[in-house]
């Protein structure tokens, strides 16, 4: 063996005890359930991290057992992150936005042993409590002064960790053992849990620090938007304890007001979230005349989980100088799989093809590779015309479902099934298309439910659009747009298919219009189209 590497395990504690040796002063900052903002840094959070983890063991929690979070993007929620884990034991965050039932489903699938709450779901969790049988302690995220007491038998967290010492030896064992647990959002039967290793997470930590990836940094102060149930907030609080990234936690205010107010006063650099956070953050300074913008130091601003609309990009880029990053994930690939970089071919482009550019989902980054079948599972060409299902394989990408639920979902060679149609491009940048089940198949062809969603909120009266498949008895299928019109805004059908037919191919133009006041979402903000395809049942195209 003599002259090979060390073989230390790649584990989600190192993380941690690198953040406390090399950038111990670097702040955190977090907004609080209570209200008041929490001043602290990584020195001080590994103090509590340490705590807690003996805490943990103290109350019985073994390696692989699990224990669930039910809280929003706070400094104790972060601490959860890296001391359930530290200790091997598997932590499920669990999305409060779901449904009260499928939380009690998650939480029974999942065995959890401890359910740790924020105290704004203190009511949710004292509806749920009976029904949750593995659960032997609930903890709420909060001091006792504040402790809830609707919910019966609740400690409060900063009760847990007083007595505890706040230094420890961090267990070693096999990177491959399992760290967290996301259950994916399930807009058809039940939600199905995927499994995380110290390996996968520390894999994925390494590529959201480098120079095509995200590029996280020292010195970045990152404005953490994406929840921490959302798929471990995007793989960014073990990336920032990896790269000594200062950590801007916004709590339970997400409004464009509170988000806008935190980046200006933390000096943010760096931000992630879904699209509709970014249509609040917008909506805010618009509505607020006067309000200084030149305050606002975000350089990058990563969009994923639906298509960040080309409208966002460019006015993050022409008014603010923000460099969007479109990225494209699941909750199977960790989620980060391809991310938009531009690359130096593309510099000096155009900026409105640059931004053409950015609006597609990315390319993969080192550790994903990507693939697009036709319908007998061949590869197609990688052209930037055909769409396809989109495959991915990676050491970041699950293998299964917990518990083995839906059997071995790899193929031969590897390749997970995403249930995405998209396009590959020479350059290797991913445009989706559709989910699968979404996409419209007229007369043979498929039309992209996503492209015409795209080019419909273009339209200045259009605020959300979708678009939905219906039975049709010559094409099998024609496409239906559904529009929630902006307050007070007018937009005919035929002002809208007039506009639309300048954008796309005559035969992709929608049947109809039908306009409603508001679209059915998931808990993650995406468009509900199962609910939507029920709603619209029986609607009849015009012949
Ligand atoms: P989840 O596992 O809940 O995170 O959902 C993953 C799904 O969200 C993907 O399979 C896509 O359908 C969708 N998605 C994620 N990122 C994007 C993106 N940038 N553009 C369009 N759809 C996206």
């Amino acid at each position: 063996m003599l002259g090979l590497m060390q073989d230390r395990p790649l584990l989600i504690s190192s993380l941690i005890e690198h953040a406390v040796r090399y950038h111990p002063d670097v702040e955190i900052v977090s907004r609080t359930c209570e209200g008041p903002l929490i001043n602290t840094n990584w020195r001080e959070l590994a103090k509590r991290v340490a705590r807690l983890a003996h805490a943990l063991r103290r109350l019985g929690i073994k390696p692989g057992d699990r224990v669930a979070s039910l809280a929003w993007n706070t400094h104790r929620h972060v601490e959860l992150y890296f001391a359930v884990s530290g200790i091997g034991a598997v932590l499920n965050t669990v999305n409060p936005r779901l449904f009260p039932e499928q939380i009690d489903y998650i939480v029974n699938h999942a065995e959890n042993r401890i359910l740790f709450f924020d105290i704004t779901f203190a009511g949710l969790v004292a509806g749920l409590r009976p029904k949750l049988a593995t659960v032997e302690h609930v903890v709420a995220l909060t001091d006792t002064g504040h402790l809830p007491r609707e919910v019966e038998g609740a400690v409060a967290y900063e009760d847990l960790l007083a007595r505890e010492p706040d230094a420890i030896d961090w267990p070693v064992f096999d990177e491959r053992q399992a760290s967290a647990l996301c259950y994916t959002s399930g807009t058809t039967g039940n939600p199905k849990g995927v499994l995380y290793s110290h390996r996968s997470t520390l894999l994925h930590s390494f590529m959201v620090c480098t120079a095509d990836g995200f590029r996280l940094s020292s010195a970045d102060s990152v404005l953490l938007v994406v929840p921490l149930f959302h798929v471990n907030a995007w793989g960014i609080p073990y990336a920032a304890a990896m790269c000594g990234a200062k950590l801007v936690l916004p709590g339970p205010k997400l409004d464009g007001r509170s988000l806008f107010e935190l980046a200006v006063e933390e000096v943010c650099t760096f931000s992630l979230g879904v699209p509709t956070v970014w249509l609040g953050f917008f909506k805010h300074i618009d509505d607020t005349p006067g309000l200084d913008v030149s305050k606002l130091k975000l350089e990058r601003v990563v969009i994923g989980g639906s298509a960040a609309p080309r409208a966002i990009i460019e006015r993050f880029r022409r008014d603010h100088g923000v460099f969007v990053l479109h990225a494209w994930g699941m909750s199977e690939t960790s989620p980060v799989a391809t991310i938009g970089n531009l690359l130096p071919a593309h510099r000096d482009l155009p900026e409105d093809d640059q931004i053409d550019i950015q609006a597609k989902q990315g390319r993969p980054v080192y550790g994903i590779d990507i693939k697009i079948t036709g319908e007998d599972g061949s590869e197609l060409p990688r052209d930037g015309s055909v769409s396809g299902d989109l495959k991915v394989r990676g050491p970041w990408v699950a293998s299964g479902y917990f518990r083995g639920e839906g059997g071995n979902v790899l193929d031969a060679e590897g390749w997970f099934a995403t249930g995405d149609v998209a396009r590959i491009d020479a350059e290797g940048y991913v445009q989706l298309t559709d989910r699968s089940k979404d996409v419209i198949k007229s007369g043979g062809e498929w039309i992209s439910s996503i492209d015409l969603e795209n080019a419909a909120v273009g339209h200045p009266a259009v605020q959300e659009a979708a678009v939905i498949g219906l039975p049709h008895p010559k094409w099998q299928e024609r496409p239906l747009l559904i529009v929630v019109r902006k307050p007070g805004a007018e937009a005919s059908r035929e002002e809208l298919l007039d506009f639309l037919s300048e954008r796309v191919a005559k035969w992709w133009l929608p049947d109809d219009v039908a306009f409603v006041d508001e679209l059915p979402h998931t808990a993650t903000g995406k468009l509900l189209k199962t609910k939507l395809r029920e709603q619209f049942r029986s609607y009849t195209l015009p012949a």
